[in-house]
């Protein structure tokens, strides 16, 4: 019920923003005034008698939908996918139903299924990560999410008493993943930058020595993009007395999974060379796909160890998943990508990301704002905008007192100028709008990305 109140909404908004190009002022207003009056004019509710829709209508809304989306799209700044793809010669595929139900390695009885294509991603991913070929084994997921669920899951199929280890900027999914498989879960601290606080998870570590720990590292935190130091923490283990076969690390990469190995400058971070059991990325993000999906990539000799080799005689396979159907179009969408772009393209992507990612951070610091970019990262962190109306006209992703932009292929140069002088405007309209100018006080987010990266009153003098 609730899930449908929110879709209802959502949708709402697309229509009644795009119906009259409204972007400002009393937007939530309007939406509550128009929720019902769009779905009604743009004919989305679906009648329990319904007389089959002609055709053109169904063209109309859909056309209607794909213009908001465009408009929309033109100030998507603060998520993590990459709108800047054209599967066009994939339309004959929607022909089509494709099912990759089972182990994608023992394909599927199912004859409608892309597992071929789906192997040669994963072997892709597994060349990528350092692990070869015949010593790994994944999948193509519904996403990070379910990567994350599946990674965690053959960490403690490795320790069914294990502890799992996380830092506090974790990405949501694994603390629910935590609580599905009611596994005890310490949340580790950060730094400022967003990366796991070694010294406490030493101090945790040291609190529960008794019982093996399961660790989820981010290579690239959500919020910050702060990269956990893969090498640091297996050094933490084994100070804290945990020898390699009482611990089981997984990295979950969504966003910077497959850009790191791209990025000249960074140096080899993600590789199974180092004492890690798993790595997920989300396939939507970077690399862009119209549908969610994502990839995992573990240890064969993890898969062999676990239950998951009963065979299901219906699909003729091995039920090794967490879903059963799964997308056959999603592994080809990622096969089309990665085909197409090559490496070049891809390390063109990643650099031309970071640089102008750089810019915006340049651009946020001189026009006074408190930002924060961390090294190997297109995650520009600021301090919120005070007008909430303003992050959602950007489409911003806030948590507390800061705001980011994820700089994805699809984000211009012009979008950013645009997006910079926009907030100035808004920073100085708020400003006015304080009757008592002298005790306004702008957001101090030293808490949050350190003082030195802290615009406030107070940490301005200081540097
Ligand atoms: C986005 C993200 C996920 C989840 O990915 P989905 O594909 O949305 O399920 C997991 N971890 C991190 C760090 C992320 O940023």
């Amino acid at each position: 019920m609730q899930n449908q109140v929110i879709r209802g909404k959502k949708v709402a908004m697309a229509l009644t923003t795009s119906a009259c190009h409204a972007t400002t002022e009393t937007q939530e207003e309007q939406q509550q005034n128009n929720n019902n009056n769009a779905c009604h004019m743009m004919n989305l509710a679906i009648f329990p008698y319904c007389a089959g829709e002609p055709q053109p209508n169904l063209n109309a809304v859909i056309n209607h939908y794909v213009h908001t989306l465009n408009h929309f799209n033109s100030r998507n700044l603060g998520y993590p996918t990459n709108q800047n793809f054209n599967y066009d010669g994939l339309a004959p595929l929607l022909q089509f139903h494709l099912n990759n139900a089972g182990d994608p390695f023992l394909g599927c009885s199912f004859s409608l299924n892309s597992t071929s294509f789906e192997v040669s991603v994963l072997d892709w991913f597994a060349n990528l990560w350092d692990i070869q070929k015949n010593k790994y084994w994944g999948y193509v997921t519904t996403g990070g999410t379910e990567a994350n669920l599946h990674a965690i899951l053959v960490g403690r199929e490795q320790f069914p008493d294990g502890i799992l280890y996380t830092s506090e900027d974790s990405h949501y999914s694994i603390f629910k993943i935590a609580r599905i498989n009611r596994m005890q879960c310490v949340k580790v601290a950060t730094l400022v930058n967003g990366e796991i606080d070694c010294a406490h998870l030493k101090h945790s570590l040291l609190a529960h020595n008794d019982k093996p720990a399961i660790i989820n590292l981010n290579i690239g935190t959500t919020m910050k993009g702060g990269i956990d130091d893969i090498d640091v923490v297996i050094k933490t283990l084994e100070e804290s007395g945990f020898s390699r076969d009482r611990f089981y690390i997984h990295c979950d990469a969504a966003l910077f999974g497959i850009m790191l190995p791209f990025l000249k400058a960074a140096p080899k971070i993600i590789s199974f060379k180092k004492s890690i059991g798993s790595v997920s990325v989300s396939g939507h993000k970077f690399l862009g796909c119209p549908i969610p999906c994502g990839v995992v990539i573990t240890r064969l000799e993890y898969m062999n160890a676990s239950s998951r080799n009963n065979v299901v005689e219906i699909i003729g396979s091995r039920d090794a998943t967490i879903t059963g159907s799964r997308s056959g179009h999603a592994p080809i969408f990622l096969w089309y990508a990665i085909k197409k772009k090559g490496s070049i393209g891809l390390q063109n992507e990643v650099e031309n990301c970071i640089m102008n990612a750089r810019y915006l951070h340049n651009r946020l610091c001189d026009a006074g704002f408190g930002a924060m970019l961390n090294e190997y990262s297109n995650i520009v962190v600021f301090e919120r905008p005070l007008d909430d109306e303003f992050s959602r006209r950007w489409n911003l992703a806030c948590q507390g007192n800061i705001a980011h932009v994820v700089v994805m292929q699809h984000v211009t140069i012009h979008m950013l100028d645009s997006f910079v002088a926009e907030f100035m405007m808004m920073k100085k309209r708020s400003f006015s709008c304080f009757k008592d100018y002298g005790t306004f006080k702008p957001l101090c987010i030293a808490d949050e990305v350190g003082a030195p990266n802290c615009s406030c009153s107070m940490h301005n003098l200081l540097s």
